[in-house]
């Protein structure tokens, strides 16, 4: 039989020590023979986690619309491209497009770029993207050079994060390792590594001082995207819209979570079954891409992003049309979005822009801290 991913990373753990949590994760999602991501379409009802372009096609057609607003900002640049990071099934970028066919001359000068890494999905990209002929990229470095729009939905809560825990004097970093009462088996359990001073500096600078035990992330590999694109909106004209759980300001606690069949299961119970995600620091994301040079609004609740754009009027204008059993699809999928009980204030919306250009759509009334 072949080796199975549970396998593959205690054996890496019994030739090289206990993992960081972000070597974990990375190995877990993206692993190519068993990783999460390499194996399996996860979206939907029938998989183990669903989206908002998933739940309603409001989402994808205002930001298509946020889109094309910003497009006519930055000066109608053709050709213009437009990327998305972690597409999924493609719905998004597929109401996105629609939308943007209203603004004239958008949809003609967008050249779609999406930045994949699973297979799986890619194919499903293809099947209801193929007609807009997009380029498939495998990171975000190989975006051709341009002026630039790009979106992520739930895209940075699937990069892997380092922890670290608070010692009496100074930080150590959180890893996982074989489980002590079974060093023999695969199961897996976290461990606090040595103190040192090495670990306090990576712990993120304005929860240094936390009581003992504190556990506090980074995601080393967010904050090298919000440097990359900030740098890059410096350079060229553009922006970016992320759109995602997670928190503001920067907040200690562990967040990691795994969700299998839209139920949470053990974070190391499973890996490579159970989609590994954490949180969102929209402080430290927005902070690294000021860094880099660009201009950052947000984040705000989803909920108030997309009302501010316009989300009831354009289920107004697509209830008009439906029938009574589509429009309480419509009311539904929406109010899921919206509510804040529901997705609507733990998900946030943050915009990266180039250094100048005016504060974009749906930002105004932004009065949170
Ligand atoms: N945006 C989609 C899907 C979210 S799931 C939606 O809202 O429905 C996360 C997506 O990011 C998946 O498409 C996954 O394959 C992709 N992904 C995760 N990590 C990635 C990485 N390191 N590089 C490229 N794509 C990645």
């Amino acid at each position: 039989m072949t080796e199975g991913i549970a396998q593959t990373i205690a054996r890496r753990i019994r030739a090289e020590g206990p993992l960081s949590v972000a070597a974990y994760m990375a190995m877990a999602l993206h692993d190519p023979l068993g990783g999460y991501y390499a194996r399996r379409d996860p979206i939907g009802v029938a998989g183990d986690f669903t989206t908002a372009p998933e739940i309603s096609q409001i989402f994808g057609e205002l930001i298509g619309l946020w889109c094309a607003e910003l497009w006519q900002r930055v000066g109608r640049p053709d050709p213009v491209i437009l990327a998305e990071l972690g597409p999924g099934r493609g719905v998004l970028s597929s109401d996105l497009l629609r939308a943007a066919a209203t603004a004239p001359g958008f949809r003609r000068v967008l050249r779609l770029h999406l930045v994949e890494s699973s297979p799986i999905l890619r194919a499903e990209q293809e099947k209801r993207l193929g007609q807009a002929q997009p380029v498939w990229l495998p990171s975000f470095e190989d975006l051709p050079d341009g002026p630039l729009l790009l979106v992520a939905n739930e895209f940075l809560d699937a990069l892997p994060i380092r922890q670290f825990v608070r010692g009496e004097v100074h930080w150590s970093e959180r890893m996982v390792a074989l489980d002590p009462g079974d060093p023999s088996g695969d199961r897996l359990a976290f461990v606090t590594g040595p103190e040192s001073p090495a670990a306090t500096l990576l712990a993120p600078v304005g929860l240094r001082r936390s009581a003992p035990g504190t556990i506090a992330e980074i995601c080393p590999a967010g904050l090298a995207l919000a440097g990359a694109l900030g740098a890059r909106l410096a350079r060229q004209p553009g922006a970016a819209l992320f759109i995602d759980y997670g928190y503001f300001p920067s907040a200690p606690g562990p967040t990691v979570r795994a969700v299998q069949g839209h139920r949470p299961v053990p974070p190391l119970a499973g890996p490579g079954a159970a989609d590994l995600s954490a949180h969102v620091d929209f402080a430290a994301f927005a902070e690294a891409a000021r860094v880099g040079g660009a201009e950052t609004h947000g984040p705000m609740s989803q909920g108030r992003f997309l009302a501010a754009l316009g989300a009831e009027a354009r289920l107004a204008a697509l209830s008009a049309r439906a029938t009574p059993m589509q429009r309480r699809a419509l009311e539904g999928g929406l109010k899921r979005l919206l509510d804040p009980d529901a997705m609507g204030d733990l998900f946030k919306v943050m915009a990266l822009v180039s250094p100048g250009l005016p504060q974009p759509a749906g930002f105004e009334a932004n009065v949170e801290p």
